[in-house]
């Protein structure tokens, strides 16, 4: 039986009539557009997170662009951010007008390296936007730190990492902005597109909230210029839902992790994915390294198998055609760049299953012992 990278019919299929419950009513109530579940999801989340204030976007990229828009970040400022990441990190900076600024990464947890942030801030730096990349918490101590003593805004991009905490505090409450996605995808996914932002600054919160409302707090009333960026009250309604389970699939998130490193761990050619001591990794996705030049053929070898697997990301973003501009050039991130060639990614969803997890790492053993050639 092939294995998928998530099953979210499976996903769907557990909690059917809870989900089918929760769509019908708001198909019935009618309130579509900033329905009472918004108010109520925004104060769940916040609550879960410990972060005073939560606002709900419609993706995760525009939670992203609506912070540095709050933050009156633009033209002529830098911000701090890692290659190694999807581009609507980097993309979210360049629509405010503002210039990203590339850092290299930690070889062990693909995340952004302090000592980077250190050596690329200048005057001009307004703010870092880390990547908790496949759930894992970047070092928040000396990243808060380096933001506070410069007075630059730290915006921790969580679209990976919902869930995930660093010295016990989640994740997402140690920035001025905390940027979530609801893509489906993620581990808190709703049936489209979806984001929010949470925030300890009630002013920035407010000015969020009209951000994302044609700038206006009162109907009709402009004060700023706005977008259209509001959450469905229906994908509300199901993140009400899947908000009930998130501790029990988190949980199963981090269990299934825990096979796969127990059984691919001490595999010559591999490593397993590096956990921080005192930070809960929340296992968007299970990433292994597979020692330069063999990541390919291994690839190649599940996909005959009928076993998925990923690689985020192949191309570094100071690659990417779309940041020719920045005039960066290969070898300028050595870690980055040798990571794109040797990271895999494996399935790992909730209702992936314990045999399904031994038949997806003895194929990966077996492929990266032959050479898999
Ligand atoms: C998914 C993702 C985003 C964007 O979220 P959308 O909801 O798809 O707009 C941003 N950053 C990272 C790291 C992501 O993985």
């Amino acid at each position: 039986m092939a294995i998928p990278m998530v099953d979210l019919q499976l996903h769907y299929q557990r909690w059917r009539h809870e989900f089918e419950t929760a769509v019908l009513h708001t198909l019935a109530d009618a309130h579509y557009v900033f329905g009472p579940q918004i108010a109520e999801l925004e104060k769940t989340i916040a609550a879960y997170l410990k972060v005073p204030h939560g606002i709900a976007v419609a993706s995760g990229t525009d939670a992203l662009v609506l912070s540095l828009a709050a933050l009156g970040i633009g033209a002529g400022d830098e911000v701090l951010t890692t290659p190694f990441t999807f581009i609507a990190t980097a993309e979210a900076i360049s629509r405010v007008g503002a210039r990203p600024v590339f850092c290299d990464i930690c070889p062990q947890t693909y995340n952004i390296d302090p000592a980077e942030i250190a050596r690329k801030y200048t005057p001009r730096t307004k703010a870092v936007i880390i990547v908790h990349l496949y759930g894992c918490p970047c070092a928040l101590d000396e990243i808060g730190a380096f933001c506070r003593s410069r007075n630059i805004a730290l915006i921790e991009d969580c679209a990976q990492a919902f869930g995930a905490r660093y010295r016990e505090q989640p994740v997402g409450s140690f920035g001025i902005c905390g940027c979530l996605s609801f893509f489906p995808a993620k581990n808190l996914g709703c049936f489209g597109d979806g984001g929010m932002v949470v925030t300890p600054d009630e002013a920035l919160a407010r000015k969020i909230q009209m951000l994302r409302n044609h700038g206006c707090e009162q109907r009709y009333f402009h004060k700023i210029h706005g977008f259209n960026s509001r959450l469905d009250t229906l994908q509300a309604a199901v993140l009400l839902v899947k908000m009930r389970y998130i501790e029990l699939t988190i949980a199963e998130r981090i269990a299934h992790a825990r096979q796969y490193a127990d059984l691919l761990e001490s595999v010559p050619g591999i490593r397993v994915p590096v956990v921080p001591p005192d930070v809960r990794h929340s296992f968007n996705y299970y990433t292994i390294r597979i020692a330069a030049g063999r990541r390919d053929s291994v690839q190649r070898r599940l996909q005959e198998q009928g076993i998925a697997q990923a690689v985020y990301y192949p191309l570094s973003l100071h690659l990417q055609d779309v940041y020719a501009e920045l005039g960066y050039r290969p070898g300028d991130f050595p870690q980055a760049e040798q990571a794109q060639r040797e990271v895999l990614s494996l399935p790992l969803y909730p209702e992936l299953t314990g045999a399904q997890i031994s038949e997806i790492a003895a194929a990966v053993k077996k492929a990266v012992s032959d050479g898999a050639v």
